[in-house]
């Protein structure tokens, strides 16, 4: 550990790459991507954060922003710049007469998860626990909870955030109002946000879902059926995930489902949940069922399904593709993608979108994909050693999927290329590209799908 500049508070620290803690400070979800920092600001404090950006300025670093770690394209580490972590920032306060939560920018999802539902309450997040809010909040944030609740960005109303010159600015429909309209889904560009406010909504602690197992076999009735249903279904109620998978061996699960490829339907009734089981039916009888768990459970339970299936730190090659509808020649091409997938440990999947999503106007926010019906997300997950046959099959998969997809990539799915940010952002790129350049103009925070400010 460096005696060299300081943060603020006494337990913060700044580790240089002759320190101890380097390595296991550097490390990040995928560990494909293996980044070497010049220095790493632990931050404890909101001013950590600002000193931390302050030494950034005097030496004209730049600056990757660690949050939960998970972003696909590691964004949260860099080569030779400066990483600012946040993981430490863990506040988390519950208004419960306004139902707004406020939180620490380090906060994971499975936290925030469990200190709502001791109320009642829940911020629409995402499906998976070990996910930083931050992250997910930043560049969308596609949960459960779509359908009645939208984005998880959609629910942030209010902010601080660290800017490039080393201030500290309060962000809400008030104040920095630019700011607050860019954070909801342009990502790290903007500073270091060290707080978050979200809405949270009452949904009680159980719900009804549907969780139901079917053959891979059976993925062309299943998907057949599936549209069906979601194209007449409520989609404020209904949000359904559909991963194909193949089923590692598990203690919890009977030999006959060991490395049995199978289409997974969880999903959620956002409603009564008495009349869930009548509304969610033709979603368990897709096809025969391997096996069906669905019925009333905790949300929490429900937030964590997919948890075991998602290593703590794992070689991951993926892509994220919207679709418009998931036509015949859609989930013929899936099918065909996933019947060769090179390695049991990929996740394919596919989610319905529409409802509160769809409900957002394009330009109503940063994020501006409010027209699609469906979101992929695809991680191939090489545990041993298959990173260039994943790395192949993606390629492969992109290119079967060009044009049944309508080619919009999810930002918080996918990792950086030079056509990302024009075909996510889409109208809303030319605002984006005019608020980096006022908060961020020498392009300090460039570690993300990235506005380039103008000259
Ligand atoms: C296993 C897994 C499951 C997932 N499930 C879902 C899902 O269900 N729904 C969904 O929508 N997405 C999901 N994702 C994608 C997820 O939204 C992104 O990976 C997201 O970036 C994770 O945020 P993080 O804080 O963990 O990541 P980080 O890598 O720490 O952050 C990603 C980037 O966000 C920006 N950022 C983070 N924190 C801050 C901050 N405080 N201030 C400014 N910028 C910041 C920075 O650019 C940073 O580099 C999943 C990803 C994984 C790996």
């Amino acid at each position: 550990m460096s005696n060299l500049p300081q943060l603020h508070s006494s337990s913060s620290t700044i580790v240089y790459p002759n320190d101890l803690q380097y390595e296991e400070k550097r490390q990040i979800w995928n560990s494909a991507i293996d980044k070497t920092p010049a220095a790493i600001a632990v931050c404890v404090t909101e001013q950590d954060v600002i000193a931390a950006v302050q030494l950034a300025k005097q030496q004209q670093w730049p600056i990757a922003i660690r949050s939960g770690g998970h972003h696909i394209g590691g964004f949260a580490m860099c080569d030779e710049g400066f990483v600012i972590d946040v993981q430490q920032l863990k506040e988390i306060d519950i208004d419960t007469a306004k139902q707004t939560v406020t939180i620490g920018a380090g906060v994971l999802a499975g936290e925030l998860n469990a200190a709502t539902q001791q109320h009642g309450l829940a911020v629409p997040l995402g499906t998976a626990s070990t996910t930083g809010v931050s992250g997910v909040a930043l560049g969308g944030g596609i949960g459960y909870l779509r359908g009645r609740y939208a984005l998880t960005c959609d629910n942030l109303v209010a902010a601080r955030i660290v800017t490039a010159d080393g201030t500290c600015l309060v962000v809400n429909e008030q104040e920095n109002a630019d700011l607050l309209w860019a954070l909801k889904g342009g990502g790290g560009n903007f500073g270091v946000v060290t707080s978050l406010t979200f809405q949270a909504h009452p949904i009680g602690t159980d719900v009804f879902a549907v969780d139901v197992l079917y053959d891979f076999a059976d993925a062309a009735t299943v998907f057949e059926r599936a549209q069906a249903f979601i194209a007449q279904a409520d989609d404020a109620t209904v949000a359904v995930n559909m991963t194909v998978a193949v089923l590692l061996p598990a203690p919890f699960l009977p030999d006959f489902l060991h490395f049995k490829k199978v289409i997974m339907v969880v999903a959620l009734y956002n409603g009564d949940v008495q009349l869930g089981e009548a509304a969610t039916q033709p979603l368990r009888q897709l096809a025969t069922p391997i096996v069906d768990q669905s019925g009333v459970m905790p949300f929490l339970q429900l937030q964590q399904k997919l948890d075991v299936m998602i290593p703590p730190r794992v070689n991951c090659y993926g892509t994220s593709l919207y679709f418009d509808d998931l036509t015949p020649a859609a989930q013929q091409a899936l099918i065909s993608v996933a019947t060769t997938s090179p390695i049991p440990s990929t996740l394919i999947q596919l989610w319905s979108l529409g409802g509160a999503v769809n409900r957002v106007a394009s330009d109503a926010t940063a994020f501006a994909v409010r027209d699609a019906k469906y979101v992929l997300l695809v991680d191939a997950m090489a545990m041993n050693g298959e990173d260039e046959a994943c790395q192949a099959w993606l390629r492969d998969l992109e290119q079967a999927l060009r044009t049944v997809s309508n080619g919009t990539p999810y930002i918080n799915g996918i990792v950086a290329d030079d056509t990302v940010v024009a075909r996510a952002y889409r109208q809303n790129k030319d605002k984006l590209i005019d608020i980096k350049t006022k908060y961020d103009p020498h392009n300090t925070f460039r570690f993300n799908h990235n506005f380039v400010p103008k000259a």
